[in-house]
Order: structure tokens, then sequence, then C-alpha cells
């Protein structure tokens, strides 16, 4: 039996086509009898929520802490989280990156392999413009890291008007002390502020074929069982 499966989505909510493929995924897993949990993160627990001033009652940790402001802040936190409530589940993360026009490859090798993490293809082959890819986290502890999948999508621009309140929510959090980690600024906000993949934009259709999704429930389910194999010491903690 392939182990327990976590889907989770909504990290970077600007990313809504990869949410959607998650849910797609979510269904397809589940169709096949799989078990498997979709978590998707509340807007409000995010640090794109928190610029956006969407109310917040229902998160109990600082988005903040050490007053730096990092995109990826939620799904740091979340991640302790997420362990402790899901430790018996194989997570996989589901991301966006902007397909452009011509090749936008991840820029990592397939066969790349570090202490900390490895990297590869998912698919679809080289004859297509885009690949998905995945890394996965190899935390020292010798469990089984989470994999983030990253899968390309047509980005479009916010309006001018949520940009610049995104912007005058950015420089009074700054004005407070938060601010980007090192030369990451500008970066950060043309990925996560300016531009997002809208599930409802035509151009991201194919993304949720058949195929696509297929190919993705195939690598979660080929990795779930492989983990459960490779992991000698599974069920005896
Ligand atoms: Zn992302």
């Amino acid at each position: 039996m392939p182990k327990p499966i976590l889907i989770i989505s909504g990290v970077h909510p600007n990313e809504a086509v990869a949410s959607c493929v998650a849910q797609h995924v979510t269904e397809r897993l589940k169709n096949m009898g799989l078990d498997v949990h979709h978590l998707h993160l509340p807007y409000e627990i995010t640090v794109l929520g928190n610029l956006d001033r969407v109310p917040s009652s229902t998160f109990d940790y600082c988005l903040f802490p050490d007053g730096c402001i990092d995109m990826d802040m939620t799904a740091k936190i979340g991640e302790e989280q997420i362990a402790l409530a899901h430790s018996e589940r194989l997570a996989f993360e589901f991301h966006n990156y902007p397909i452009t026009f011509f090749s936008n490859r991840l820029g990592v090798a397939a066969t790349t392999r570090s202490a900390e993490y490895r990297i590869g293809d998912i698919g679809p082959g080289c004859s297509e413009q885009y690949e998905i890819g995945y890394w996965q986290n190899r935390p020292p502890s010798g469990i089984d890291g989470k994999y983030l999948i990253e899968m390309p999508a047509h980005y479009v621009k916010v309006s001018s008007d949520c940009l610049s309140a995104r912007l005058s929510a950015l420089e009074e959090l700054e004005n407070e002390g938060h601010a980007f980690p090192d030369g990451t600024r500008d970066e950060m906000i043309r990925t996560y502020l300016m531009e997002e993949a809208q599930q409802s934009d035509p151009c991201n259709a194919q993304f949720f074929s058949g195929d696509f999704i297929s190919l993705i429930g195939r690598f979660i389910l080929s990795r779930a069982t492989d983990n459960q194999q490779d992991d000698p010491s599974d069920g005896h903690h």
C-alpha cells in the first residue's frame, strides 16, 4: 500500500492555477482509492493576505518573526504545524512559475543531488516548452521531507490599484522595522505581488487537462510507493 498523502496548496496565493491543479490531483488520487488529504492554506495566514489587509482572526503565530518579511514564511512556520498534524503522511506542496514565450526551464539538473534536497523533472518531456519540476527537502533527521512541485502557468499583472495598495502596506511594514532578506526585495515583489496566475485565464486551461493531472498524480503515487519501500524503519516510530 502506498503511504498516506498530504497535498498542500495556497502557500503563495497568487499561484491559483497550482491550487486548482492540487484540487484536481487530490480527486484523481482519491478516485484511485488512495488515502489523500488536501490542505489549502487560508489566504489570511499568508504574507500576501496580510499585505492585502485580509482580516485575520484565525492565526495564532507571528507572520514576521525577527522583523523579517519572507514570502515563504507561511511555508516555514506552517511546515512544523503540518508535520505535527500529519506526520504519517508524505507531503506534496504545489506551486506555479511563470511560463514565458519559448523555453522557461527551471534551470536545475535532473540528476542534482545534495544532502539537503533532491531535484528532478516530472514532465512533460523535451518536446515541450516548459517542464514540471520538483525538489524534495531532505531533513537531517532522515525522515521523508516535503516535496515541492513547480508547474508552469500563464501570469497576468495585477491592477495598478491593487499593486499600489500592496506597496504602501509593505512600506508600513518596512517602517515598523520588517524587511525582506538582503537582496531579495525586488525579486519578491515581482514574483509574488505584481503578477498572478489566474484559474479563469483561458491560457491556463491546458494545465487542467486530464493528461496534465494524471502526469502529476502518477508522480505522486510513485513517490508514495517508493518511499514506503525505501524506508526500512517505516512503521517503527
Ligand atoms: Zn510558489
